[in-house]
Protein backbone atom coordinates (compact mmCIF):
# COMPACT_ATOMS: atom_id res chain seq x y z
CA UNK A 1 0.00 0.00 0.00
CA UNK A 2 1.05 3.59 -0.98
CA UNK A 3 0.38 6.21 1.78
CA UNK A 4 0.85 9.44 1.13
CA UNK A 5 1.71 13.10 3.46
CA UNK A 6 0.96 15.60 1.21
CA UNK A 7 1.98 19.41 2.01
CA UNK A 8 -0.83 21.34 3.55
CA UNK A 9 -2.01 24.41 1.30
CA UNK A 10 -4.95 26.25 3.24
CA UNK A 11 -3.67 29.95 4.33
CA UNK A 12 -1.28 30.05 7.76
CA UNK A 13 -1.46 25.91 7.58
CA UNK A 14 1.93 25.50 8.75
CA UNK A 15 1.36 21.90 10.17
CA UNK A 16 1.86 18.49 9.06
CA UNK A 17 0.10 15.13 9.19
CA UNK A 18 3.38 12.55 9.52
CA UNK A 19 6.83 13.49 10.76
CA UNK A 20 10.20 11.51 10.41
CA UNK A 21 9.51 9.98 13.98
CA UNK A 22 5.84 8.53 13.08
CA UNK A 23 6.99 7.76 9.14
CA UNK A 24 9.73 5.53 10.60
CA UNK A 25 7.26 3.94 12.54
CA UNK A 26 4.63 3.65 9.64
CA UNK A 27 7.55 2.21 7.18
CA UNK A 28 8.76 -0.42 10.06
CA UNK A 29 7.29 -2.96 8.55
CA UNK A 30 8.83 -2.87 4.99
CA UNK A 31 5.39 -3.60 3.43
CA UNK A 32 4.41 -0.04 3.03
CA UNK A 33 5.86 2.60 0.53
CA UNK A 34 5.42 6.39 2.21
CA UNK A 35 5.98 9.26 0.17
CA UNK A 36 5.84 12.73 1.44
CA UNK A 37 5.75 15.60 -1.16
CA UNK A 38 8.73 17.56 -1.41
CA UNK A 39 8.25 20.74 1.36
CA UNK A 40 5.78 19.16 3.44
CA UNK A 41 7.53 19.37 6.45
CA UNK A 42 8.99 22.93 6.17
CA UNK A 43 6.66 24.80 7.85
CA UNK A 44 7.15 22.86 10.93
CA UNK A 45 11.15 22.95 10.28
CA UNK A 46 11.29 19.46 9.24
CA UNK A 47 13.46 18.83 6.28
CA UNK A 48 12.59 16.19 3.51
CA UNK A 49 16.34 15.08 4.36
CA UNK A 50 14.54 13.64 7.78
CA UNK A 51 11.59 12.27 5.87
CA UNK A 52 14.22 10.27 3.56
CA UNK A 53 16.40 8.90 6.52
CA UNK A 54 12.71 7.97 8.27
CA UNK A 55 12.34 6.15 5.29
CA UNK A 56 9.94 7.92 2.98
CA UNK A 57 10.36 9.04 -0.58
CA UNK A 58 10.11 12.14 -1.62
CA UNK A 59 7.62 13.20 -4.13
CA UNK A 60 4.85 15.10 -5.94
CA UNK A 61 1.10 16.64 -4.35
CA UNK A 62 0.23 14.36 -7.16
CA UNK A 63 1.98 11.63 -5.64
CA UNK A 64 0.88 11.48 -1.96
CA UNK A 65 -2.75 12.60 -2.86
CA UNK A 66 -2.99 9.57 -4.97
CA UNK A 67 -2.39 7.23 -2.51
CA UNK A 68 -3.75 4.38 -1.12
CA UNK A 69 -4.33 5.92 2.32
CA UNK A 70 -3.27 9.59 2.47
CA UNK A 71 -2.93 11.49 6.00
CA UNK A 72 -3.65 15.13 6.69
CA UNK A 73 -3.99 17.75 9.10
CA UNK A 74 -6.79 19.72 7.26
CA UNK A 75 -9.76 18.04 4.55
CA UNK A 76 -8.31 18.16 1.14
CA UNK A 77 -10.25 20.74 -0.68
CA UNK A 78 -10.04 22.10 -4.48
CA UNK A 79 -7.57 20.55 -6.53
CA UNK A 80 -6.10 19.04 -3.30
CA UNK A 81 -9.45 16.84 -3.50
CA UNK A 82 -9.37 16.29 -7.61
CA UNK A 83 -6.20 14.68 -6.73
CA UNK A 84 -7.43 11.83 -3.80
CA UNK A 85 -7.90 8.77 -5.56
CA UNK A 86 -11.35 6.98 -5.49
CA UNK A 87 -11.67 4.94 -2.56
CA UNK A 88 -8.70 5.99 -0.89
CA UNK A 89 -8.42 6.41 3.11
CA UNK A 90 -8.48 9.75 4.55
CA UNK A 91 -7.42 10.80 7.88
CA UNK A 92 -7.57 14.56 9.32
CA UNK A 93 -9.31 17.63 10.96
CA UNK A 94 -12.32 16.46 8.21
CA UNK A 95 -14.52 19.39 9.40
CA UNK A 96 -17.50 16.75 10.27
CA UNK A 97 -19.47 19.73 11.34
CA UNK A 98 -19.12 21.52 7.78
CA UNK A 99 -22.35 18.93 5.71
CA UNK A 100 -20.91 20.85 2.30
CA UNK A 101 -17.72 19.73 3.26
CA UNK A 102 -18.44 16.51 3.78
CA UNK A 103 -20.87 15.98 0.66
CA UNK A 104 -17.90 17.59 -1.31
CA UNK A 105 -15.32 13.99 0.72
CA UNK A 106 -17.89 11.66 -0.49
CA UNK A 107 -18.65 12.51 -4.16
CA UNK A 108 -14.78 12.09 -4.73
CA UNK A 109 -15.48 8.51 -3.76
CA UNK A 110 -13.19 8.46 -0.76
CA UNK A 111 -13.77 6.52 2.69
CA UNK A 112 -13.02 10.04 5.03
CA UNK A 113 -12.20 9.49 8.96
CA UNK A 114 -12.57 12.99 10.87
CA UNK A 115 -10.39 12.89 13.68
CA UNK A 116 -12.60 15.84 16.02
CA UNK A 117 -14.80 12.80 16.12
CA UNK A 118 -13.33 10.48 18.22
CA UNK A 119 -15.29 9.79 21.63
CA UNK A 120 -13.76 10.48 24.97
CA UNK A 121 -12.95 7.36 26.23
CA UNK A 122 -9.46 6.59 27.61
CA UNK A 123 -8.43 4.39 24.71
CA UNK A 124 -8.72 7.10 22.60
CA UNK A 125 -6.76 9.34 24.87
CA UNK A 126 -3.59 8.56 22.95
CA UNK A 127 -5.02 9.96 19.49
CA UNK A 128 -7.39 12.67 20.94
CA UNK A 129 -6.27 15.92 18.21
CA UNK A 130 -8.94 17.91 19.89
CA UNK A 131 -7.08 17.67 23.11
CA UNK A 132 -3.27 17.89 21.59
CA UNK A 133 -3.99 20.73 19.99
CA UNK A 134 -6.25 22.88 21.99
CA UNK A 135 -3.30 22.47 24.91
CA UNK A 136 -1.31 24.31 22.11
CA UNK A 137 -3.93 26.67 21.81
CA UNK A 138 -4.20 27.50 25.25
CA UNK A 139 -0.84 28.21 25.72
CA UNK A 140 -0.28 30.37 23.06
CA UNK A 141 -3.86 32.57 23.75
CA UNK A 142 -1.30 33.31 27.00
CA UNK A 143 1.44 34.06 24.91
CA UNK A 144 -0.16 36.38 22.43
CA UNK A 145 -1.74 38.23 25.17
CA UNK A 146 1.07 39.15 27.02
CA UNK A 147 2.81 40.02 23.26
CA UNK A 148 -0.67 42.67 23.11
CA UNK A 149 -0.69 43.81 26.46
CA UNK A 150 1.52 47.12 27.45
CA UNK A 151 2.49 45.99 30.84
CA UNK A 152 4.55 43.12 32.58
CA UNK A 153 2.52 40.10 33.51
CA UNK A 154 4.49 39.61 37.42
CA UNK A 155 4.34 41.34 40.41
CA UNK A 156 7.67 43.37 40.37
CA UNK A 157 9.59 45.36 43.41
CA UNK A 158 11.77 47.53 41.88
CA UNK A 159 13.91 50.53 43.07
CA UNK A 160 11.59 52.41 40.77
CA UNK A 161 7.84 51.26 42.69
CA UNK A 162 6.05 48.25 42.13
CA UNK A 163 4.70 47.14 39.17
CA UNK A 164 0.95 45.06 40.14
CA UNK A 165 0.74 40.85 38.47
CA UNK A 166 -1.71 40.81 35.33
CA UNK A 167 -5.01 39.88 36.36
CA UNK A 168 -6.45 37.35 34.16
CA UNK A 169 -9.64 35.76 33.90
CA UNK A 170 -10.39 32.26 31.86
CA UNK A 171 -13.86 31.78 30.15
CA UNK A 172 -13.93 27.99 29.53
CA UNK A 173 -11.59 25.75 31.60
CA UNK A 174 -11.81 22.73 29.26
CA UNK A 175 -8.08 21.71 27.83
CA UNK A 176 -7.40 24.92 26.21
CA UNK A 177 -8.65 26.70 29.45
CA UNK A 178 -6.53 24.77 31.76
CA UNK A 179 -3.20 25.37 29.58
CA UNK A 180 -3.95 28.52 29.86
CA UNK A 181 -4.30 29.27 33.25
CA UNK A 182 -1.65 27.08 33.90
CA UNK A 183 0.48 29.42 31.24
CA UNK A 184 -0.63 32.47 32.91
CA UNK A 185 0.32 30.95 36.08
CA UNK A 186 4.36 30.05 35.42
CA UNK A 187 4.15 34.09 34.07
CA UNK A 188 2.99 35.42 37.52
CA UNK A 189 -0.78 36.31 36.77
CA UNK A 190 -3.75 36.56 38.98
CA UNK A 191 -6.03 33.92 37.69
CA UNK A 192 -10.24 33.68 38.00
CA UNK A 193 -11.64 31.07 36.13
CA UNK A 194 -15.58 29.96 35.26
CA UNK A 195 -17.07 27.34 33.31
CA UNK A 196 -20.21 25.88 32.84
CA UNK A 197 -19.40 22.47 34.13
CA UNK A 198 -19.15 22.92 37.83
CA UNK A 199 -16.77 19.68 37.53
CA UNK A 200 -13.94 21.59 36.93
CA UNK A 201 -14.14 23.85 39.77
CA UNK A 202 -11.37 22.02 41.57
CA UNK A 203 -9.34 21.62 39.04
CA UNK A 204 -9.18 25.40 38.48
CA UNK A 205 -7.85 25.81 42.22
CA UNK A 206 -5.51 23.17 42.06
CA UNK A 207 -3.82 25.19 39.55
CA UNK A 208 -4.27 28.54 41.72
CA UNK A 209 -6.75 30.16 39.96
CA UNK A 210 -9.87 31.14 41.69
CA UNK A 211 -13.11 30.10 40.83
CA UNK A 212 -16.31 32.31 39.26
CA UNK A 213 -19.12 30.79 40.27
CA UNK A 214 -22.21 31.13 38.24
CA UNK A 215 -24.92 29.76 40.63
CA UNK A 216 -27.58 27.32 39.37
CA UNK A 217 -30.92 27.98 39.91
CA UNK A 218 -32.77 24.85 38.76
CA UNK A 219 -32.62 21.08 38.59
CA UNK A 220 -32.52 21.32 34.95
CA UNK A 221 -29.82 23.98 35.04
CA UNK A 222 -27.51 21.32 36.89
CA UNK A 223 -28.41 18.54 34.90
CA UNK A 224 -27.58 19.93 31.41
CA UNK A 225 -24.30 21.77 32.84
CA UNK A 226 -22.80 18.23 33.55
CA UNK A 227 -22.65 18.00 29.49
CA UNK A 228 -22.47 14.80 27.93
CA UNK A 229 -19.71 12.95 26.80
CA UNK A 230 -17.13 15.24 28.38
CA UNK A 231 -18.42 18.29 26.35
CA UNK A 232 -20.42 21.17 27.44
CA UNK A 233 -24.30 21.43 25.92
CA UNK A 234 -25.64 25.16 25.50
CA UNK A 235 -27.55 26.29 29.17
CA UNK A 236 -30.86 28.22 29.23
CA UNK A 237 -31.14 32.27 28.57
CA UNK A 238 -31.67 32.34 32.33
CA UNK A 239 -27.85 30.68 33.25
CA UNK A 240 -26.83 32.71 30.51
CA UNK A 241 -27.75 36.23 31.42
CA UNK A 242 -26.74 35.14 34.79
CA UNK A 243 -23.43 34.79 33.69
CA UNK A 244 -23.55 37.72 31.42
CA UNK A 245 -23.98 39.63 34.96
CA UNK A 246 -21.11 38.03 36.64
CA UNK A 247 -18.45 38.28 34.57
CA UNK A 248 -19.13 41.69 32.96
CA UNK A 249 -18.63 42.91 37.09
CA UNK A 250 -15.69 40.51 36.70
CA UNK A 251 -14.16 41.62 33.42
CA UNK A 252 -14.11 45.50 35.12
CA UNK A 253 -11.32 44.70 37.36
CA UNK A 254 -9.66 42.33 34.52
CA UNK A 255 -6.26 43.08 32.43
CA UNK A 256 -6.17 39.89 30.10
CA UNK A 257 -9.74 37.78 29.35
CA UNK A 258 -9.11 34.40 27.22
CA UNK A 259 -12.39 32.94 26.60
CA UNK A 260 -12.40 29.01 25.11
CA UNK A 261 -15.92 28.08 25.26
CA UNK A 262 -17.37 25.47 22.77
CA UNK A 263 -20.24 23.53 22.02
CA UNK A 264 -19.13 20.68 19.60
CA UNK A 265 -21.63 21.31 16.60
CA UNK A 266 -23.22 24.87 17.59
CA UNK A 267 -21.93 28.09 17.07
CA UNK A 268 -19.74 29.47 20.27
CA UNK A 269 -21.75 30.75 23.28
CA UNK A 270 -21.69 34.47 23.55
CA UNK A 271 -20.22 35.32 26.53
CA UNK A 272 -18.48 38.75 26.80
CA UNK A 273 -21.45 41.04 25.51
CA UNK A 274 -20.23 44.54 23.53
CA UNK A 275 -21.06 46.68 26.28
CA UNK A 276 -18.98 44.28 28.60
CA UNK A 277 -16.21 45.12 26.85
CA UNK A 278 -16.75 48.38 26.64
CA UNK A 279 -16.33 49.32 30.28
CA UNK A 280 -13.02 47.33 30.74
CA UNK A 281 -9.70 49.49 31.57
CA UNK A 282 -8.29 50.34 28.40
CA UNK A 283 -5.17 48.50 27.51
CA UNK A 284 -6.85 45.34 28.70
CA UNK A 285 -6.01 42.31 26.06
CA UNK A 286 -8.98 39.70 25.22
CA UNK A 287 -8.13 36.61 23.06
CA UNK A 288 -11.31 34.77 21.63
CA UNK A 289 -10.17 31.25 20.72
CA UNK A 290 -13.71 30.79 19.77
CA UNK A 291 -13.62 32.90 16.86
CA UNK A 292 -13.88 30.36 14.01
CA UNK A 293 -16.60 29.00 15.67
CA UNK A 294 -18.54 32.67 15.63
CA UNK A 295 -16.79 33.77 18.57
CA UNK A 296 -17.84 33.88 22.59
CA UNK A 297 -16.82 37.67 22.49
CA UNK A 298 -19.19 40.30 20.54
CA UNK A 299 -16.31 42.55 18.07
CA UNK A 300 -14.28 39.89 18.02
CA UNK A 301 -13.16 39.18 13.86
CA UNK A 302 -11.30 36.62 12.88
CA UNK A 303 -7.81 36.55 11.45
CA UNK A 304 -7.40 40.10 13.32
CA UNK A 305 -6.65 42.31 16.16
CA UNK A 306 -9.37 45.28 16.78
CA UNK A 307 -8.84 47.62 19.34
CA UNK A 308 -12.48 48.65 20.95
CA UNK A 309 -12.47 51.67 23.37
CA UNK A 310 -8.76 50.90 24.15
CA UNK A 311 -9.40 47.00 24.76
CA UNK A 312 -7.57 44.77 21.96
CA UNK A 313 -9.68 41.69 21.35
CA UNK A 314 -7.39 39.11 19.62
CA UNK A 315 -9.18 36.94 16.83
CA UNK A 316 -6.45 35.54 15.73
CA UNK A 317 -7.06 31.97 14.13
CA UNK A 318 -5.66 28.42 14.17
CA UNK A 319 -3.17 29.15 17.22
CA UNK A 320 -1.58 25.71 17.06
CA UNK A 321 0.21 26.54 13.82
CA UNK A 322 1.63 29.04 15.30
CA UNK A 323 3.63 26.60 17.37
CA UNK A 324 4.07 24.39 14.23
CA UNK A 325 6.71 21.60 15.57
CA UNK A 326 5.17 20.88 18.05
CA UNK A 327 1.76 20.82 16.78
CA UNK A 328 2.87 18.93 14.31
CA UNK A 329 4.73 16.28 16.51
CA UNK A 330 1.86 15.77 18.65
CA UNK A 331 -0.43 15.82 16.34
CA UNK A 332 1.11 13.08 14.26
CA UNK A 333 1.55 11.07 17.05
CA UNK A 334 -2.23 10.87 17.52
CA UNK A 335 -2.24 9.99 13.56
CA UNK A 336 -0.04 7.23 14.67
CA UNK A 337 -1.88 5.68 17.03
CA UNK A 338 -5.50 6.37 15.72
CA UNK A 339 -3.73 4.28 12.64
CA UNK A 340 -2.51 1.14 14.96
CA UNK A 341 -6.18 0.34 14.84
CA UNK A 342 -6.02 -0.89 11.71
CA UNK A 343 -2.30 -0.96 10.46
CA UNK A 344 -0.14 -3.53 12.47
CA UNK A 345 3.33 -1.30 12.85
CA UNK A 346 5.35 -4.97 13.38
CA UNK A 347 3.65 -6.88 10.77
CA UNK A 348 2.37 -4.40 8.55
CA UNK A 349 -0.91 -6.09 8.00
CA UNK A 350 -3.67 -3.59 6.97
CA UNK A 351 -7.46 -3.42 7.32
CA UNK A 352 -9.50 -0.63 8.15
CA UNK A 353 -10.63 -1.62 12.05
CA UNK A 354 -14.69 -1.58 11.58
CA UNK A 355 -15.61 -3.42 13.88
CA UNK A 356 -13.44 -0.69 16.49
CA UNK A 357 -16.14 1.50 18.19
CA UNK A 358 -13.48 4.42 17.80
CA UNK A 359 -12.83 3.87 14.19
CA UNK A 360 -16.97 3.62 13.71
CA UNK A 361 -17.37 6.79 14.96
CA UNK A 362 -15.08 9.20 12.77
CA UNK A 363 -15.91 7.07 9.84
CA UNK A 364 -18.04 9.99 7.83
CA UNK A 365 -18.14 9.52 4.54
CA UNK A 366 -17.80 6.29 2.32
CA UNK A 367 -19.30 4.47 -0.84
CA UNK A 368 -19.61 7.93 -2.08
CA UNK A 369 -22.15 8.94 0.77
CA UNK A 370 -21.62 11.21 4.15
CA UNK A 371 -22.45 8.69 7.13
CA UNK A 372 -24.49 10.15 9.81
CA UNK A 373 -23.44 10.20 12.91
CA UNK A 374 -24.58 7.75 15.55
P1 LIG B 1 -14.41 22.21 24.48
O1 LIG B 1 -13.25 22.66 23.67
O2 LIG B 1 -15.55 21.56 23.78
O3 LIG B 1 -14.97 23.45 25.31
C1 LIG B 1 -14.12 24.26 26.10
C2 LIG B 1 -14.77 24.55 27.43
O4 LIG B 1 -15.84 25.50 27.25
C3 LIG B 1 -15.39 23.35 28.13
O5 LIG B 1 -14.81 23.20 29.41
C4 LIG B 1 -16.87 23.72 28.23
O6 LIG B 1 -17.50 23.21 29.39
C5 LIG B 1 -16.80 25.24 28.23
N1 LIG B 1 -18.08 25.92 27.95
C6 LIG B 1 -19.02 25.62 27.02
N2 LIG B 1 -20.06 26.49 27.10
C7 LIG B 1 -19.75 27.38 28.08
C8 LIG B 1 -20.42 28.50 28.63
N3 LIG B 1 -21.61 28.90 28.19
N4 LIG B 1 -19.81 29.16 29.64
C9 LIG B 1 -18.60 28.77 30.11
N5 LIG B 1 -17.93 27.72 29.63
C10 LIG B 1 -18.49 27.02 28.63
O7 LIG B 1 -13.93 21.24 25.64
P2 LIG B 1 -12.58 20.40 25.74
O8 LIG B 1 -11.48 21.27 26.11
O9 LIG B 1 -12.43 19.62 24.49
O10 LIG B 1 -12.81 19.37 26.92
C11 LIG B 1 -13.94 19.27 27.73
C12 LIG B 1 -13.66 18.19 28.80
O11 LIG B 1 -13.41 16.89 28.24
C13 LIG B 1 -12.45 18.51 29.65
O12 LIG B 1 -12.82 18.38 31.00
C14 LIG B 1 -11.44 17.47 29.29
O13 LIG B 1 -10.58 17.15 30.36
C15 LIG B 1 -12.30 16.31 28.91
N6 LIG B 1 -11.60 15.39 27.99
C16 LIG B 1 -11.69 14.06 28.22
C17 LIG B 1 -11.04 13.17 27.37
C18 LIG B 1 -11.09 11.68 27.60
O14 LIG B 1 -11.59 11.26 28.61
N7 LIG B 1 -10.63 10.87 26.68
C19 LIG B 1 -10.33 13.63 26.27
C20 LIG B 1 -10.27 15.01 26.06
C21 LIG B 1 -10.92 15.86 26.93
Amino acid sequence: MLIGIPRETRPGETRVAATPETVKKIAASGKHEVVVEAGAGSASSIPDADYRAAGARIGTARDALGADLVLKVRAPIGDELAAVKRGAAVIGLLDPYDAAGIEALARAGLSGFALERLPRITRAQSMDVLSSQANIAGYKAVILAANEYGRFMPMLMTAAGTVKAARVLVMGVGVAGLQAIATAKRLGAVIEASDVRPSVKDQVESLGGKWVDVPYESDEERQIAEGVGGYARPMPPAWMQRQASIIAERCRQMDIVITTALIPGRPAPKLIKADTVAAMKPGAVVVDLAVEQGGNVEGSEAGRIVVRNGVKIVGLTNLPALVATDASALYARNVLNFLALSLNLKTGDYAIARDDEIVQATLVCENGQAVAQK
